[in-house]
């Protein structure tokens, strides 16, 4: 493990500071005091502050020497609508809301390689760090990209990060292709003719044809994807008739669900065939099908030039402890709309062992402080190695390995 000096003295201030926010959690869109402390600490460093995009996003842009390239480093700030039911000195000071997924820890780590990149400027080009609000499940990465994001900053690979308890302080895992799942929706309405239950004849039941549907469903998983491609299509909603109603056969059905994949052609497979088998039963039953799915969040992909570069630079600070096979998440992040903007890499960082079984999103997950200057000294790294100076390579750094210079 190779920590700079300058980001070991600074791990008293960070600590601090991670617990300062875990302590002031701020859900998607409401991050009002995480932002301001976030762009005070840009502008005491120096850098080029930039607020707004996606209500709270933050930038702040570092440039040092005549490097033309850029590179996006994403943290995201928000926190999560639960109760903190562990003790500990920097609980929650809000009721139902909490730092359940180590965004806290994200965005002291981010601003720890801020502060040291600052300081030493031992590279040639442009960082922008990007703060990014809301990203459990309300969209900022999206709304950020909306606001112009990337017309303002362009960037020419952007990365992002997370931890992931299981995984020890000292192990980073940099792995090419997929890291997590698209994130879908799908909804759709049978519409038949009702009647009378005893005299089926004299309308279009569509009880009968949502049956048809619900029991093909599970053959797109089966029959249609390749046997080698994770997805998941599940119906969770199904609403039709009335209970108090035992003799009436309804006009309509509700059925929704969720659909997740890890490519993009698997994702257009997924959206194709559960409207295909929906228009098909209602076809067979004489009846109407409406569908509609909706896009919410894209797979992440790891972009095979920018996940060499995060390999790299992992291997500079986590050596033998760098992983480069690890399985994917079926969870979501939106990081996957700024990936596709610019050749994009998600790395995920060890938090050490799930602390009495507690996993993200669990009332007692805690962000572990020991990973702040790991996860500080990958972004050190990524950036001295990226935006390699070209005087420093005679130097050959802090660390010394060579890398990619496109100055
Ligand atoms: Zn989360
Ligand atoms: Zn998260």
């Amino acid at each position: 493990m190779r920590v700079p000096l300058g980001i070991i003295d600074d791990l008293t201030f960070l600590t601090a500071l991670r617990r300062d926010v875990h302590a002031h959690p701020e859900l998607g869109f409401e991050e009002v005091r995480t932002s301001d402390l976030v762009a005070k600490l840009l502008e005491e460093a120096g850098l080029r502050v930039h607020r707004g995009l996606g209500t709270t996003g933050v930038v702040g842009t570092l440039q040092v020497g005549n490097g033309t390239r850029t590179i996006g480093l994403r943290a995201d700030m928000d926190a999560l609508a639960m109760p903190e039911l562990a003790d500990r000195p920097y609980k929650s000071t809000v009721a139902e809301k909490m730092h359940a997924c180590g965004h806290d820890g994200h965005t002291a780590m981010l601003l720890g390689a801020v502060r040291h990149l600052a300081a030493t400027r031992n590279f040639s080009g442009t960082v922008h760090f990007i703060f990014q609000p809301a990203e459990e499940g309300r969209g900022g990465a999206r709304r950020m990209v909306e606001d112009g994001l990337f017309e303002l900053f362009p960037c020419d690979a952007v990365y992002g990060l997370h931890n992931m308890p299981g995984l020890a302080v000292n192990e980073m895992a940099v792995v090419p292709g997929p890291q997590l799942a698209s994130s879908d929706s799908w909804r759709l309405t049978f519409r038949g003719i009702g009647t009378h239950g005893a005299k089926p004849h004299l309308g279009r039941d569509p009880i009968t044809a949502a049956g048809t549907f619900l029991a093909s469903l599970q053959t797109i998983v089966g029959r249609v994807v390749d046997p080698l491609q994770p997805a998941v299509v599940s119906a969770c909603s199904l609403q039709a008739g009335d209970p108090k109603a035992l003799n009436v056969i309804p006009d309509t059905v509700e059925i929704g669900g969720t659909a997740r994949a890890y490519t993009p052609h698997v994702r257009d497979q997924l959206e194709g065939e559960i409207g295909r088998l929906a228009q098909g039963a209602a076809a067979m039953h004489g009846i109407e099908a409406d569908y509609r799915f909706e896009r919410r969040i894209p797979p992440v992909v790891n972009d095979p030039d920018a996940t060499a570069r995060a390999l790299s630079a992992a291997r500079s600070v986590f050596g033998e402890k760098t992983l480069t096979s690890f399985p994917p998440s079926t969870a979501g992040d939106d990081f996957a709309f700024f990936a596709l903007e610019a050749p994009g890499c998600y790395v995920w960082l060890g938090n050490g062992p799930a602390v009495d079984g507690a996993l993200h999103h669990n009332s007692a997950y805690d962000f572990n402080d020991e990973a702040i200057g790991p996860g500080a000294a990958f972004w050190t790294a990524l950036v001295e190695q990226e935006l390699k100076a070209c005087r420093a390579s005679a130097r050959a750094g802090p660390f010394g390995p060579r890398s990619w210079s496109r100055n």
